[in-house]
Order: C-alpha cells, then sequence, then structure tokens
C-alpha cells in the first residue's frame, strides 16, 4: 500500500505532481490546503474560522488542520492508500502525525527559492487566490524552509525520504519521481 508524503516548498510543483501519482496509482490525491478550502467553500462555522487564517496568509491552527485531515482519512476511497501534499509542515505537525500517519514514503521535491517565487507570482495571478499577496508568499517561503527541515530530518532517520529535482518539465520531474518511488 502506498501512503506517500509530498514535502517541498510552495511553488516546487507538489500539488502537479501529487494528482499524478494519485492516478497512476488508482488512490485520492489530498492537500491540507484543498481540504481546508473545502471547509471554507462549505459556509460551515469552522470553515468561517479557517477563512481567518488563510486570507491573511497565515497558517491554520495545527489542532484544526490535523482535524481536518483526520476526517477525510476515515473515508472509504482512502483504505487503499493517499498521497498526501502540504502535511506535516513543522514538528508540531510532524509530532501529530505521529499518531494517525503511517507513511510508506516521502517525497521531496527540490527547487530553488527564485524558481518557487515565481511559479507562485504566476499561478497567484492566474487563480486570483486571496492569500497570495508577495508579503504573504515570502513569508510563507521562509517559513517553508525553516521550519520542514527537521521535519524532513526526522523522515530521512527512519529512512523514508527520496528527493527529486523539481526543476524541469513536468513529464521529466514526473519521470524522477517514478524512478525514485520504483513505480513503473
Ligand atoms: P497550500 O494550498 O498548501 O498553499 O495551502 C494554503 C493555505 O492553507 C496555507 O497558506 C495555510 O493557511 C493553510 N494550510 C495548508 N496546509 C497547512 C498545514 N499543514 N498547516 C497549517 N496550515 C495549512
Amino acid at each position: 500500500m502506498h501512503k506517500i508524503l509530498i514535502l517541498g516548498p510552495q511553488g516546487s510543483g507538489k500539488g502537479t505532481q501529487a494528482t499524478r501519482l494519485a492516478q497512476k496509482l488508482h488512490i485520492p490525491a489530498l492537500s491540507t490546503g484543498n481540504l481546508l478550502r473545502e471547509e471554507v467553500a462549505s459556509g460551515s462555522t469552522l470553515g468561517k474560522q479557517i477563512a481567518s487564517f488563510i486570507d491573511k496568509g497565515n497558517l491554520v491552527p495545527d489542532e484544526i488542520t490535523s482535524s481536518v485531515l483526520k476526517k477525510r482519512l476515515t473515508q472509504d476511497d482512502v483504505a487503499r492508500g493517499f498521497i498526501l501534499d502540504g502535511f506535516p509542515r513543522f514538528m508540531e505537525q510532524y509530532e501529530s502525525a505521529k499518531t494517525f500517519l503511517e507513511p510508506t514514503a516521502v517525497l521531496i521535491i527540490d527547487v530553488p527559492k527564485e524558481e518557487s517565487l515565481k511559479r507562485i507570482l504566476k499561478r497567484a495571478e492566474i487563480e486570483n487566490r486571496t492569500d497570495d499577496t508577495p508579503e504573504s508568499i515570502e513569508r510563507r517561503l521562509a517559513w517553508s524552509r525553516e521550519k520542514t527541515v527537521p521535519v524532513i530530518e526526522q523522515y530521512t532517520t527512519l529512512g523514508l525520504t527520496h528527493t527529486v529535482n523539481g526543476v524541469g518539465e513536468i513529464d521529466e520531474v514526473e519521470e524522477r519521481i517514478n524512478q525514485v518511488l520504483g513505480i513503473a
């Protein structure tokens, strides 16, 4: 069974590659960003609370993020595995993840800061995302760099990490991922 976590800076192509990998393996691609946005779109009280963080470009508190993710993981379609993008992003979430996630592999997509910044700005323009102001992008990138390092170290100690160069055509990156994961 594949339970694959995808880590990497925003704008690394994680979401795109998660979707491709999920299609190939016939398992769902989950993303905490999408799960949180879906909760916002539902108009629930929790969704309104979540929106207040996302709209400012802030992280959603761990308790809320974990509970939304945990709830999603109880649905039938993840029984045969899943790809997860966006969690755990820092040590507190790693500790929380230990209680309900047992990844079989952790994929790290490596892209230089300038490249991810360029891609995020392009995406912000296309999607008109309220959280993608230049200031919030800089803040998220800096946070991501600092805070994910120890998480990656932990998973590396467990022998679960595979690092892939994320610069290049989408097909090329996909091929590199298939290779490191041993997927034909
Ligand atoms: P993303 O789609 O990964 O760019 O996430 C969009 C927004 O959702 C982020 O800016 C955060 O506000 C929130 N978010 C996504 N994943 C997490 C997480 N693991 N922890 C806290 N907030 C998150």
